[in-house]
């Protein structure tokens, strides 16, 4: 597994730095954005360091459509109400242009009763 010692995701999913874990399993972790932008906002990370969407290679399909496949499940677990009155909103940020602040690949997933604080 490959890790940025800089990277402050990197030390979230190594325990360095403590988050509110929403789900982990041997590739992802999921915890609760510390600035929420909605009710519900949490992030999915790959546990190894990708910096971000534009490194992604074919290798990383498989993890890339777990962590999407998942997202919905999480909503739920979170507090977001069901498809098609709830739901949710999945964003990747790619790059300082694409409002990316953290390098390390994440993705947010956001919901709950609006309005919201962003987006
Ligand atoms: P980006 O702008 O890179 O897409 O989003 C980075 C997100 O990471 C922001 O929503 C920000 O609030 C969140 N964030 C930054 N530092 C930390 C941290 O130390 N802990 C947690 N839980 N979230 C963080
Ligand atoms: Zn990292």
């Amino acid at each position: 597994m490959t890790h940025d010692p800089n990277c402050i995701f990197c030390k979230i999913v190594q325990g360095a730095i403590p988050s509110r874990k929403v789900y982990e399993d041997d590739e992802i972790l999921a915890f609760h954005d510390i600035a929420p932008w909605a009710p519900v906002h949490f992030l999915m990370v790959p546990k190894q360091h990708v910096p971000s969407l534009a490194h992604v290679s074919e290798a990383h399909a498989p993890l890339l459509g777990r962590m999407l496949a998942l997202a919905p499940r999480l909503a739920l677990e979170q507090g977001c109400q069901p498809y098609p009155e709830g739901g949710h909103r999945v964003v990747i940020n790619t790059g300082v242009q694409g409002g990316q602040e953290v390098h390390h690949l994440h993705v947010h997933v956001m919901g709950g009763p609006r309005p919201w604080a962003k987006g």
